[in-house]
């Protein structure tokens, strides 16, 4: 999915690096290393630095910061598409596997498709 630069602060830069060191420079789902390339199961969260299996898929991982959409202060509901909620336990560092997965989510949610997204989160664990 394109970036839309204009829909985040203009210090989003900084804000990204001191949650990702605030988190380790790790994926805070999975625990995978920004930087390093692992080996992944495909479509889970299961990763190792040597393959467990011919299935397993060697992948460099990128971490990024992910927009929760936590409640508001007032207690009204978040949106992860308001990138301008920079509230520390509003960011979460993610690898691109688990930011996809909760990007996915944020969609199918949205679109109704799927009410159970907890139960859904849970397989892939
Ligand atoms: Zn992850």
């Amino acid at each position: 999915m394109p970036m839309k630069w204009n829909r985040y602060p203009s210090d989003w830069k900084q804000i990204s690096e001191r949650i990702q060191r605030r988190d380790g420079f790790r994926c805070r789902y999975c625990d995978a290393p920004n930087g390093q390339e692992i080996y992944r199961y495909p479509n889970s969260r299961r990763w190792s630095y040597t393959p467990e299996g011919s299935e397993w898929r060697r992948v460099r991982i990128v971490t990024m910061v992910h927009h929760i959409g936590i409640n508001k202060p007032d207690g009204m509901p978040g949106n992860p598409d308001d990138k301008m909620d920079c509230r520390e336990a509003n960011l979460v560092t993610l690898c691109q596997y688990c930011h996809l997965t909760e990007e996915r989510l944020i969609r199918s949610k949205r679109k109704g498709e799927k009410t159970d997204t907890k139960n859904e989160q849970l397989e892939l664990l």
